[in-house]
C-alpha cells in the first residue's frame, strides 16, 4: 500500500489535471467559435456594403468604387449573374475562380447565405460567404466574398501551443506542491511515530511536541500524549506496588524462614510446633492485610470508584464507626465522646469513608493513654463538612508530621502494631472524594481535620498511587 501522501498527491494531481485539460479544452473551442463568429460577420458586413456598391455601378463601364472599397483589405470577391456569368472579379484573384459547390448554390436559389471554409490557389484557407443578390424576392445575382484566414489560424495555432506547453507544466508545479503539502500534513504524523518507536516501558514520559492543538493530527497527539501520561502512571503504579511488596515483605518472610528452619534443626514437641504454626499465621494474617492495604491505593481504579459515587449519610457514618469502635475504649478505658451534627449528606463511597474514620480513630484510640479521652465531631463548613477527631494521647513530634501520610512510615514512638500504611489510606480515601486532610499536635495530644466537599464536583483523580 502507498503512503497517505503519495495516494493524497495522486489523487490531487489527478483530479486536478483532468479539470486543467478539460478546462483547456474548452477555451480552445470557445476561442475558435468566437473568431469564427467574428469572421463571419465582418464578412456579411462586407458583402452587403459591396452589393450595394455593385448595384449601384452596374451599368456604369467599369466598378472603379467596387475595386477601391476591396483595395486596403485583402477580400476575394466575385461575383456572378444565376446563370454562371461572371460580372466581377477583384483584382487579387488573378484569373482564379472562387469555387461554389451545389449545397451553397442551393442556399443561394432560395435566398439564404452560407458560410464555407474553402481552399484557394490550392493552399490558402479562406472563410467564404455565398451570398444571394436580388430584388422583390427573386435572386438575380450572386456574390462570393472571401476572407483568408491565415491571421486566425496562426492565433488559433499559437493558442493551442501554449495550451499544450502550459497544461504539462502546471500540472508538474501542482504535483510538486502537492507532494510538499501533502508531506508537510503529514510531518507531524512521522513525529508520532518516531515518538511511537522511541517509547518503551522506561520512558513512557515522553510526549509528541504540539505545534497546534486544534487540528486533526494536534488533537491525535494530545490524545496520544494524555494516553502515555496514563500508562505512565499506571507503570508507575504497578512498580511501586512491585517495590513495596518485596520490601514489606522481605522482613516477614526472613523471620518466618528462619523460624520453620531452626523448628525443623531440631526436634520440637507437639505444643512448640503448635506454637510456631500459631506465630506463622500471625505473620501470614498481616501480609495479607498489608498486601490488600497496598493494592487498594496502588492499584485501584479511582475513576470507577468515583463513577459509582452515591450519597453517604456522614452523620450515621461517624454514628455507627464509633458504635463499632466502642469495644477498644472499653478494654482500655478511654473516653470516646463525640458531637456529630445530623443529616450531613456527602457523595461518596461509604465503605472507603468508614475505612478512612476507622483508621484516624482508631490510631487516636492507640495513642491515648487510658482515663483520657477521644473526640469526634462533625460539622457543616463552607463548603461542606468537617470532621474533627482529637486525641488526648502522646502527640506527634513536629518533625514527624510532614511524614505521617507517607507510606510504610511509623513514628518513634509507633508500638509493635501496624504498619505504616493506615494514614496513608486515610489521605487517599479523603483525596479521592476531593476533600483535605491536615493534622496539628502538641504534646498534650492530636487533631485531625477532614473537608469533605457536598457536592459531587471532583479535581482531576490524582495517580492511583500516593507520594512516599
Ligand atoms: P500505623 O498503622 O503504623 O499506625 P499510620 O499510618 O496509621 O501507621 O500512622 C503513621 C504514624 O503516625 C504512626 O506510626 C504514629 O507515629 C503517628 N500517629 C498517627 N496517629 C497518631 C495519633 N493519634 N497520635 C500520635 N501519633 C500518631
Amino acid at each position: 500500500m502507498l503512503p497517505i501522501r503519495i495516494r493524497l498527491t495522486f489523487w490531487y494531481v489527478g483530479i486536478f489535471s483532468i479539470t486543467l485539460i478539460l478546462y483547456s479544452m474548452f477555451l480552445f473551442t470557445f476561442v475558435s467559435h468566437k473568431i469564427m463568429n467574428n469572421t463571419d460577420r465582418e464578412l456579411l458586413a462586407e458583402a452587403k456594403e459591396s452589393r450595394d456598391i455593385f448595384l449601384e455601378e452596374m451599368t456604369k463601364p467599369s466598378f472603379e468604387e467596387l475595386d477601391e472599397e476591396l483595395r486596403g483589405i485583402n477580400y476575394y470577391l466575385q461575383i456572378y449573374s444565376m446563370d454562371g456569368r461572371s460580372l466581377y472579379s477583384s483584382a487579387n484573384l488573378y484569373n482564379a475562380e472562387l469555387p461554389v459547390d451545389t449545397v451553397s448554390f442551393k442556399g443561394i436559389r432560395e435566398g439564404r447565405h452560407t458560410f464555407r471554409d474553402v481552399t484557394l490557389f490550392r493552399h490558402t484557407e479562406v472563410r467564404a460567404l455565398f451570398y444571394p443578390i436580388g430584388s422583390g424576392g427573386t435572386t438575380r445575382y450572386y456574390m462570393v466574398i472571401a476572407m483568408p484566414l491565415s491571421e486566425q489560424q496562426a492565433f488559433l495555432h499559437m493558442l493551442s501551443i501554449i495550451l499544450t506547453l502550459v497544461t504539462p507544466i502546471v500540472i508538474i508545479v501542482a504535483s510538486w506542491g502537492g507532494i510538499v503539502i501533502a508531506g508537510r500534513a503529514m510531518k507531524p504524523v512521522d513525529e508520532i511515530i518516531e515518538t511511537a518507536k522511541r517509547i518503551e516501558a522506561g520512558n513512557l514520559a515522553e510526549q509528541i511536541k504540539i505545534k497546534t492543538h486544534n487540528d486533526e493530527i494536534g488533537k491525535l497527539a494530545g490524545t496520544f500524549n494524555d494516553m502515555l501520561m496514563r500508562l505512565q502512571k499506571a507503570f508507575d503504579s504497578l512498580a511501586n506496588f512491585s517495590q513495596n511488596v518485596s520490601h514489606e515483605l522481605k522482613t516477614p518472610l526472613t523471620v518466618m524462614k528462619s523460624g520453620i528452619e531452626i523448628t525443623m534443626r531440631e526436634k520440637k514437641s507437639a505444643a512448640e510446633y503448635r506454637e510456631l504454626l500459631v506465630s506463622l499465621l500471625e505473620e501470614v494474617d498481616q501480609m495479607t492485610r498489608t498486601i490488600d492495604d497496598l493494592l487498594l491505593t496502588s492499584l485501584s481504579d479511582t475513576a470507577s470508584i468515583r463513577a459509582s459515587f452515591a450519597s453517604v449519610d456522614l452523620s450515621g457514618l461517624i454514628l455507627q464507626t464509633i458504635d463499632f469502635l466502642g469495644i477498644l475504649v472499653t478494654d482500655k478505658d478511654v473516653v470516646l465522646e463525640h458531637h456529630v451534627h445530623g443529616g450531613i449528606i456527602v457523595p461518596g463511597n461509604e465503605r472507603l469513608l468508614k475505612r478512612a474514620l476507622s483508621n484516624i480513630i482508631d490510631n487516636a484510640i492507640k495513642f491515648t493513654p487510658s482515663g483520657k479521652r477521644v473526640s469526634v465531631s462533625l460539622a457543616k463548613g463552607d463548603k461542606g463538612a468537617v470532621i474533627v477527631i482529637s486525641d488526648q494521647g502522646i502527640g506527634i513530634p513536629e518533625e514527624e508530621i510532614p511524614k505521617i501520610f507517607d507510606r510504610f512510615y511509623r513514628g518513634k514512638s509507633a508500638n509493635s502494631e501496624g504498619h505504616g500504611l493506615g494514614l496513608n489510606i486515610v489521605k487517599w480515601i479523603i483525596e479521592l472524594h476531593g476533600g483535605t486532610i491536615s493534622a496539628v499536635s502538641t504534646s498534650g495530644g492530636t487533631s485531625f481535620t477532614i473537608g469533605l466537599p457536598s457536592s459531587s464536583t471532583l479535581p482531576p483523580p490524582s495517580p492511583g498511587k500516593l507520594s512516599c
